[in-house]
């Protein structure tokens, strides 16, 4: 039985996960693939959560999907569904979230099978994503794709920065990766992990064109990826696309999926 778990953490810079103690994360990195790229930025869309989970969750481009800010304004969702819902409901879909307005907006949409919302906005990022956490860890065995997302990242870089509070918050987050890996059923099981966009080191924030804000990464592992995969090409559109491939589904994507693409 197939089996798909997609983990969003939100702003994180791949040289923070290279410095942290994060084994979960570097074990998939170690039996998968890992893929760098850049998100847009402006004027064709903001280097920023609406933009980059858009195109996660759609495999298609802004120019597609239409989000091009935290505003939402213009979203094609209908026309462009997450890839959640274009699994739902042949099969069982879940999806967690502490930024609620993946959620509120649609950008996994009320076909998901099972929608959690936390609000990360008024208890904090570190208690939303306990929650999204505890929730996962409760569902996982009776879900055939789940998409789970972690906030703490973005929140503490748009707080203190990305030194050691950012860092510490990533290992944090490959301990909940940790946890929701072994709540796992039988089966097999493709685990992606991806970023929406980075931070501007060392101050943090996002939204422009630098290369630290806009550079993303996907870690992916299981049935038909390839061991030590480094693809070069990829993009946040392939997340979708391996994952809508995983079950034998097609739809006309961006991305490209990484069993059939990436050697
Ligand atoms: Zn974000």
């Amino acid at each position: 039985m197939r089996k798909l778990l997609v983990v969003g953490m939100d702003g994180l810079n791949w040289p923070v996960v290279e410095a942290a103690d994060m084994p979960l994360l570097k074990g998939l990195v170690a039996e998968g693939a890992v893929g760098h790229s850049l998100v847009p930025c402006p004027p064709v869309a903001e280097s920023s959560s609406g933009p980059g989970w858009s195109t996660i969750a759609t495999g298609v481009w802004p120019g597609r999907h239409g989000v091009r800010d935290n505003g939402f304004a213009g979203a094609r969702y209908a026309e462009f569904p997450d890839f959640l819902t274009r699994m739902s409901p042949r099969y069982r879909t879940y999806s967690a979230v502490g930024w609620a307005e993946l959620h509120r907006q649609g950008t996994f949409g009320p076909a998901v099978g099972v929608r959690v919302t936390f609000d990360g906005e008024a208890d904090g990022y570190g208690s939303a994503d306990a929650s999204v956490t505890a929730d996962a860890c409760g569902r996982l065995r009776d879900v055939d794709a789940a998409f789970v997302y972690l906030g703490s990242t973005d929140d503490v870089a748009h707080t203190v920065g990305t030194g050691a509070a950012y860092r510490a918050a990533a290992e944090e987050q490959d301990r909940r990766l940790g946890e929701v890996l072994a709540a796992r059923g039988p089966g097999e099981w493709l685990v992606i992990v991806t970023t929406d966009h980075g931070h501007r080191v060392p101050d943090g924030g996002h939204g422009g064109c630098r290369e630290d804000e806009r550079g993303t990464w996907i870690v992916a592992a299981g049935p038909g990826i390839a061991a030590g995969g480094r693809p070069s090409g990829t993009g946040q559109v392939d997340v979708a696309a391996t994952a809508l491939y995983h079950f034998e589904l097609t739809a006309e994507l961006d991305g490209r999926p990484w069993q059939e693409a990436v050697r």
